[in-house]
Order: structure tokens, then C-alpha cells, then sequence
């Protein structure tokens, strides 16, 4: 495995077995971590609550702190590995939001927008048939209310909908659709909260980061400044998966830092 140039890397979006689509090992990934160079990972595993009920059925955030734990006692001095979650469609659940961020010491929270409010998954949108004016809309209307509710350190793969419309041969171009990212954009900034760059649509069929360098500019036009990179990845092997073509992209958007977090607190590391 080539070791990666760039002195400072980091992946805060990694996925585990803690996952249901993943069954990467987090011994693993950390192993594969730093064999590539990488100083930094966020575990970012699932936590898409339905109800108040079973709120851990899937995601059990203390069992997979133990396992965290390990792996930093088997790297330590090599590899931070922070306590994230990937939490699907925040502003659903007040309730949960509330519960699980009091109870639950994160380092990091990705907001990620999966699913509507009928609970339709963003892959399952008629791209082929359905008005995409509509549907693209509708999405960011969602993001917006997410930005809102504001439990979240960072929002995931702002354009998501992008990589779903490509699985179905639907280009989705965002010019149409600037006022309502700006949007976003304002309320996140004022709220001191950020964005991340998905570096997993440059291994699919979208080909390109989500979101990719016209909406970093805007975000940086608009005076943000916490930015995280993220592969994604759902085995250990993807751990780190083109974070240097992402951190080259955010310097071109004009980002001389990239965001990494501590018990979510933004520090900012000079790219
Ligand atoms: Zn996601
Ligand atoms: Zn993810």
C-alpha cells in the first residue's frame, strides 16, 4: 500500500460493522489507516432513528465506543480515531436529537439528509418519471430544515440527490438551485456550523466530490470556514479514498484550512 504524500490527512467519514452496510472492523480501519499515512478518522457510523422505541437497535453508540477505545490503545501515538455518528435526518426527531446528545459524549456529528419525511430514502425518488425541478427542491427544502434544527456539526454529502440521479442516467446540475444552497449556506454559517466534502462520488458513477468545487467557492464566497473531507468508506480499504484530490479541491475553492474536531469543538489545521 502507497503511502500518501500530503503530511496531513484525515478521513472524518468512515463507516463500521456498527453500520448495517458495512461489516468493516474498526481494528481494521484503523490498521488500514495507518498503513496510508492518514492521522486523523471519524468513525461516522449510522444512527437513522424511526421512533422513540428501539432507539439502538441497529447503532449502539457504548458498545462502539469500547471498540474505538481498543483501537486507540493498539495506534496510539499513530492515529487519532474520534467518536462520530453519521445522524440520518436530524430535524425529524427533536426528541431523539435532544436524548441522544446529552447522553452520548460525540466528537464529531455528521447531519446527513437520507430520507424524506414519508421516510422515502433519497434513492428511491422517481428521477426517470417525476418533475426533478420538484424533487431537487423538495431535497434542499429538507437540507434547509435540517440547517434549522441545527443538531449537527457539519452537514453530509450536501448534494447527495446529485449521486442518486446519476445511478438512474439523470444529470442533476445545481445552477438552478444556488438561492436555496445559499440559503443553507447562511443559516449554517450564522449557526457556526459547517459542511463536509463526500469524496465517494469520485469513485461512482456521479464522478465528483459531493459537493464539488462551484459549491465549495459558493460556501467560501459566503464566508464559510469549517470544512471537513470525508471518503465515506464502507470497508476498511476505502478508508482515506481520494481525501488528496478533495483537499486539492478545497484549496482551489479558495479554503487555506481544513476543519477537524474535538469533542465538537472546530479546530482548523492549515492545508
Ligand atoms: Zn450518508
Ligand atoms: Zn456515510
Amino acid at each position: 500500500m502507497s503511502k500518501m504524500i500530503n503530511k496531513f490527512i484525515v478521513d472524518y467519514h468512515v463507516h463500521s460493522h456498527f453500520s448495517s452496510d458495512s461489516s468493516a472492523s474498526i481494528l481494521d480501519i484503523a490498521k488500514v489507516a495507518v498503513e496510508k499515512g492518514i492521522s486523523e478518522i471519524a468513525i461516522t457510523d449510522h444512527f437513522e432513528p424511526i421512533n422513540l422505541k428501539n432507539l439502538y437497535k441497529d447503532y449502539n453508540p457504548s458498545i462502539l465506543l469500547l471498540e474505538i477505545e481498543e483501537a486507540r490503545e493498539r495506534y496510539k501515538d499513530k492515529l487519532i480515531i474520534l467518536h462520530g455518528v453519521e445522524y440520518g435526518q436530524p430535524h425529524h426527531f427533536p426528541e431523539i436529537s435532544k436524548h441522544i446528545l446529552q447522553s452520548h459524549d460525540f466528537d464529531y456529528i455528521l447531519g446527513s439528509t437520507h430520507k424524506n419525511k414519508d421516510f422515502l430514502d433519497v434513492n428511491k425518488f422517481d428521477y426517470v418519471s417525476g418533475d426533478i425541478q420538484t424533487i431537487v427542491k423538495h431535497y434542499f427544502s429538507e437540507i434547509k430544515d435540517m440547517a434549522v434544527d441545527n443538531n449537527f456539526d457539519c452537514i453530509g454529502h450536501l448534494d447527495l440527490i446529485r449521486r442518486y440521479g446519476a445511478v438512474k442516467k439523470v444529470v442533476i446540475s445545481l445552477e438552478n438551485y444556488i438561492e436555496d444552497i445559499v440559503d443553507i449556506f447562511d443559516i449554517i454559517i450564522k449557526n457556526g456550523k459547517g459542511i463536509e466534502v463526500n469524496t465517494s462520488g469520485l469513485r461512482q458513477k456521479m464522478n465528483s466530490s459531493m459537493p464539488d468545487l462551484d459549491i465549495v467557492k459558493l460556501y467560501h464566497a459566503r464566508g464559510g470556514k469549517i470544512i471537513t473531507i470525508g471518503s465515506d468508506a464502507h470497508v476498511a480499504s476505502q478508508v482515506g479514498s481520494d481525501i488528496d484530490a478533495g483537499l486539492f479541491m478545497i484549496k482551489k475553492a479558495g479554503f487555506k484550512t481544513i476543519t477537524t474536531f474535538q469533542k465538537r469543538e472546530p479546530h482548523f489545521i492549515t492545508i
